[in-house]
């Protein structure tokens, strides 16, 4: 076959050009790189065997080797992973299809030469990494069942050549041409320190000549491995620094951040397993796992060789920002993926982990505030998935993560919101509670905690019915994360307290009325009695279920309000936005009768009952108690009419 030229794509192109010219310092992860390349290649090349029984042959051994050449300065990188095709040398090494390429290209033409390096780094560009240390690379590749090897070669400058080799063996071989300027590469020693440095617990064997011997000159000499033989999880504690836990961590999670903590795990017992989990602090360039359909979820080892990516069986959903790495040697070397689905090898280990996982974070939470809270600022919407889901869980999962607080203006843990709090008053949403919980009831009170929910902090402030709290001083949790309002309807209980709406009916702030408060209610429920229905019947007896005075608003005219057990306003939201269609939730508007145009609408009301104002005022009501809850008004021209006749009326 004739040599064939092929230009980059534009961003490659841009790429290559940028990291050519580049100061970045840290050019010594391209081995990193190519190595993490060739290890993920033969990942796939063993999970192939897996199924393939022949597909190995007598290649079975699989290794990376690292060869440098002084005389021709190159550094050759060989391993026997699954290699590529022809097409997919183009499709893969012809193109970035990296989300964020763009925004990267951008930053780093800007970046000066300080953050240059750290956004390198964040980045992690692959493959491409080489041209910073190399004029020319070659690439020859062959799946192993092509009777022609694939070769790449490009000076980093726009194009491509391929041609076809003679390679019939399975794998890669990476050719770096050194550069003059990059000549210190070339020595074996720095080859290996870097090896050690950056790919110590790769788990494939990294080959390179030993170290010559001067007495031996005349020898042939012969590869040894030079990473770690035992992978670091694998470990004793004792034996792995921090720095190495950090490094294996950036090659697993992609992650260039420091993690917020790591827990090494030696589970012996029923069911062995070995486990070193990661939790991030920041979000990494990958993102921060916000679908829940994404790729995640730990690599399985069994007897230390890679059976599964993305084992997502072995973790529940809403701890999908976890990294880690799972070994066990009770499940057999041939497990497919249909076995792991019901497999009670795997509920145990998930079970101990997730509780592990759990109690991890409780202790970060208390001891590290600052990195807690960035930790919580990415993922804290994901952990609060769980309460949701996970019943066995909920109430764990509730004690670590936080909410925002109406009194304080800061995020706040359940536990931190109780402590503040004062006893519910007696009578108040507490029946059955406080009785079989007796010592904690002493120290604690009996309790109600206080939450709004909306779909933004102005919406859930807006809601007339936070009046009374701010009035007397109680705390309220305002949560806006859309999980928020499935949460809630899953967490009724936490510890020794009720978790109750502050739109609720059931609330109750004050105790017991006094005889003359009793009276003077009694009177005005008689005063508004015919108003409420000619309310009810203005609106619409489809739309509201009730019109009644309230005790609970204070400057506001109304409010709405919701029968209990009905759909959340929340809720009713949610369904729409998602596009489902069903009838308005029936609710109750509560008034306000203190308020002047509540007594302005009386006093139309005794005047004049047919009266077109006292319609206007009416509507005008309802849809204030609309708006006040977050809602649309469906007839805004005559909202503003009304608005601007109330507002005349004051010139
Ligand atoms: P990344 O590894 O982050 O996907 P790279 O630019 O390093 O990005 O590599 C691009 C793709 O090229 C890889 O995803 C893989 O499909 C292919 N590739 C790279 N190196 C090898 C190799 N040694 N063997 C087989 N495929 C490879």
């Amino acid at each position: 076959m004739t040599q064939k030229n092929y230009s980059f794509e534009a961003e490659t192109g841009q790429i290559l050009e940028l990291l050519t010219h580049s100061i970045y310092s840290n050019k010594e992860i391209f081995l990193r790189e190519l190595i993490s390349n060739a290890s993920d290649a033969i990942d796939k090349a063993r999970i192939k065997s897996l199924t393939d029984t022949a597909y190995l042959g007598d290649d079975s051994e699989f290794k990376i080797r690292v060869d440098t050449d002084t005389k021709a300065s190159t550094i050759t990188i060989t391993d026997n992973g699954i290699g590529m095709s022809e097409e997919e040398v183009h499709k893969h090494i012809g193109t970035i299809a990296k989300s964020g390429t763009k925004e990267f290209i951008e930053k780093l033409k800007e970046a000066k030469e300080s953050t240059e390096n750290s956004l390198i780094g964040q980045f992690g560009v692959g493959f491409y990494s080489a041209f910073m240390i190399a004029d020319k690379v070659t690439l020859e590749t062959n799946t192993g069942s092509e009777k022609k090897s694939t070769i790449w070669t490009s000076d980093g400058k726009g194009s491509y050549d391929i041609t076809q080799g003679e390679k019939t063996s399975r794998g890669t071989t990476i050719t770096l041409h050194v550069g003059k300027e990059h000549k210190e590469f070339l020595e074996e020693w720095t080859l290996k320190s870097l090896i050690k440095k950056y790919s110590n617990y790769v788990w494939v064997p990294i080959m390179m000549l030993e170290n010559e011997n001067p007495d031996k000159k005349d020898e042939k000499r012969s590869y040894e491995r030079v990473n770690e033989t035992k992978s670091i999880w694998t470990k004793n504690k004792s034996e792995v620094k921090d720095e190495e836990y950090n490094e294996f961590y950036k090659s697993l999670a992609y992650d260039f951040n420091t993690p917020l903590a790591h827990l090494h795990l030696d589970i012996e017992g029923a069911i062995n397993y070995k486990s070193l989990l990661y939790i991030p602090e920041k979000v990494s360039m990958t993102g921060a796992h916000e679908d829940a359909r994404a790729e995640y979820g730990p690599k399985l080892y069994v007897q230390n060789v890679l059976i599964l990516e993305n084992a997502k069986e072995l973790l529940p959903v809403w701890l999908r920002f976890v990294s880690w790495v799972v070994e066990t040697s009770d499940l057999p070397l041939n497990v497919s993926r249909e076995m792991l689905q019901s497999n009670t090898v795997l509920d145990k280990i998930k079970s101990g982990l997730t509780k592990k996982v759990l109690s991890k974070l409780k202790a970060l939470s208390k001891k590290d505030e600052a990195s807690y809270r960035e930790f919580l600022s990415h993922y804290g919407k994901i952990l609060k998935e769980g309460i949701h889901y996970d019943q066995d869980h909920k109430e764990d999962i509730a004690e670590i993560v936080r909410f925002q607080s109406l009194l304080k203006s800061e995020r706040v843990s359940l536990d931190t919101y109780l402590e503040n709090s004062l006893p519910s008053p007696a009578g108040e949403g507490t029946e059955g509670w406080g009785q079989e919980k007796s010592e904690e009831t002493e120290k604690w009170g009996q309790k109600t905690i206080y939450y709004i929910t909306g779909r933004n902090e102005s919406e859930a402030l807006a809601n007339p019915y936070l009046e009374q709290f701010r009035e007397k001083n109680i705390d309220v949790l305002v949560m806006t994360d859309p999980i928020d309002e499935w949460a809630v309807q899953a967490l009724t209980e936490y510890k020794w307290a009720k978790l109750l709406s502050a739109t609720s009916s059931k609330v109750e702030l004050e105790s017991e009325k006094t005889e003359d408060e009793k009276k003077k209610s009694e009177e005005k429920q008689k005063d508004f009695k015919d108003i409420l229905e000619l309310m009810k019947n203005t609106i619409g007896t489809d739309t509201l279920e009730e019109v009644k005075i309230s005790d609970r608003l204070w400057s506001s005219l109304a409010a709405l309000n919701t029968a209990e057990g009905a759909m959340t306003p929340g809720m009713e939201k949610m369904y729409r936005a998602m596009g489902q269609e069903f009838p308005p939730v029936k609710r109750i508007l509560e008034i306000n009768p203190e308020n002047k145009l509540m007594q302005a609408m009386l006093t139309e009301f005794k005047a004049d009952v047919k009266s077109e104002k006292l319609k206007d005022l009416i509507h005008y009501a309802y849809e204030q108690a609309l708006l006040a809850e977050g809602w649309e008004i469906s007839d805004i021209t005559a909202f503003i009419k009304r608005t601007n006749m109330f507002a005349e009326s004051y010139m």
